[in-house]
């Protein structure tokens, strides 16, 4: 019989015994985060100085927060804690302001990430003798080469096409017999329509599962990728700063994902006060990293948005799981007053059938007003048939929006492959309105 778990003694630890490893973990990690510059003096200042100084998981509250800013004022070499010669592996994400944060590895490191990400893998029931065809961006971005290593680890056939030229991924798929893919949500449905469009579907496939991650997405989008390519979707969630994937996975019960808390510490905080919340409040994910010594990072902010459920897995893995990301604190709109996340609009209209494959939201100015137009494809049936049918689903969807998000949109309707398609990471949101 294949295994269930790679770790198990890990994965089913009771509570206390995980706690015992964090804090032995967090003491390791102050050692070496008091060897980087930046910490060295961020610990002192409140008055950590030695391992000694944490000795329970209340502690942590004693530690200071990171933030995303502190990483890039410490560029290039303000965090690492380890001679530049025991570096095997540089990832850095450039973000969208153009200034870049760095994260070294050393060997050790890398092979402990690449074991939490295999035993991601394993929890989502894929094995030793799938085929993975890996369509993740190879590269500084951390969504390929997190994922190859931890599949070869596991066993898996990997194929490293990364992102892009979806005909060939296509080809790749029927020539290998690919099991399972890796990729983001909105790439995945740009390939479906690919390969609709391109003759003879999903004949000739072998898929069975895909990890999806690195842009949120709701519920619905999940249930339709499933639908469409009558397979199963994990969702994955990680991010550079903590390694990449593997911080938090489903396992076969697509139920929230595990955080795996021997290697994350996990916090879900109150953005405003920085307080602790407990299980089941919604607030921003801190993680600490314990599994790298090059560079360490403690309770970093990370603003995502989620919240915790520690209620037992009927897996009988006994790490907390964090629920799918709500938005982060920096992708809330502010339409005319009114706070909405992109992921509000996903949600509804992921949920309406003859919706398509992509769509995005435009702001503009219109005088002192906000407005809102949420462009979104349909599928190319629906423009054969009667015009009235279309004006239908148009009023549908517009009412169906104003009602959950309180604003009264535009919608406009587009044949499939009217907007633009991304790679990698989705643009879901052009906001045209002046900066103040
Ligand atoms: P960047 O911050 O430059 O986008 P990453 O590529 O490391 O850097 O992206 C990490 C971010 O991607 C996370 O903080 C989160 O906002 C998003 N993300 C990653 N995985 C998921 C997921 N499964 N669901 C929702 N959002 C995700
Ligand atoms: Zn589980």
């Amino acid at each position: 019989m294949t295994e269930k778990f790679w770790n198990k003694e890990i994965e089913t630890a009771p509570r206390d015994q995980i706690e015992k490893l964090q804090v032995q973990g967090l003491k390791k990690v102050i050692q070496w985060a008091l060897d980087t510059p930046f910490y060295g003096k961020k610990l002192k200042k409140s008055e950590i100085n030695s391992p000694d100084d944490f000795n329970c998981i209340a502690d942590l509250t004693k530690l200071p927060f990171t933030t995303k800013d502190d990483l890039r004022n410490n560029f290039p070499r303000g965090l690492l804690a380890v001679d530049m010669s025991e570096v095997v592996r540089i990832h850095s994400s450039s973000g969208t302001t153009g200034i870049p944060t760095v994260i070294y590895f050393t060997q050790d490191d890398v092979n402990r990430w690449s074991d939490i990400v295999a035993r991601s893998i394993i929890a989502t029931g894929a094995r030793k003798g799938d085929i993975f065809q890996n369509m993740m961006t190879y590269g500084l971005f951390t969504g390929g080469l997190g994922l190859h290593y931890g599949a070869e680890k596991v066993g898996m056939t990997v194929i490293p096409v990364s992102s892009g030229n979806t005909k060939r991924q296509v080809q790749i798929m029927k020539d290998f017999q690919s099991t399972v893919v890796h990729a983001t949500p909105s790439y995945l449905m740009h390939l479906h329509s690919v390969i609709e469009q391109s003759g003879p579907g999903l004949a000739g496939l072998a898929l069975r599962k895909t990890f999806v991650g690195a842009e949120p997405h709701s519920e619905n989008t999940r249930l339709k990728i499933e639908e469409m390519f009558g397979i199963d979707a994990y969702n994955s969630y990680g991010l550079s700063e903590l390694n990449g994937p593997g911080v938090a996975f489903e396992c076969e019960f697509k139920d929230s994902m595990h955080v795996w808390e021997d290697a994350y510490i996990v916090e879900i905080i109150d953005p405003a006060t920085g307080q602790q919340l407990p299980a089941g409040e919604e607030g921003e994910v801190v993680l600490t990293n314990l599994i790298r010594q090059a560079t360490p990072l403690i309770r970093y902010r990370t603003r995502d948005l989620a919240y915790l459920t520690n209620e037992p897995c009927r897996c009988g893995r006994t790490h907390q799981r964090l629920s799918r990301i709500t938005g982060r604190t920096d992708d809330m709109l502010i339409i005319n007053g009114v706070n909405v996340f992109p992921s509000q609009i996903e949600e509804i209209i992921m949920q309406i059938p003859e919706v398509g494959t992509n769509w995005q939201i435009c702001l503009d100015k219109d005088g002192a007003l906000d407005k809102l137009t949420v462009n979104v494809e349909i599928y190319s049936k629906m423009f054969s048939g009667d015009a009235s049918q279309i004006e239908k689903l148009r009023s549908r969807i517009k009412e169906e929006l104003r009602a959950s998000i309180v604003i009264n949109p535009i919608v406009r309707l587009h044949e499939p492959g009217f907007l633009p398609v991304s790679e990698g990471k989705a643009k879901r949101v052009i906001d045209n309105r002046p900066k103040i």
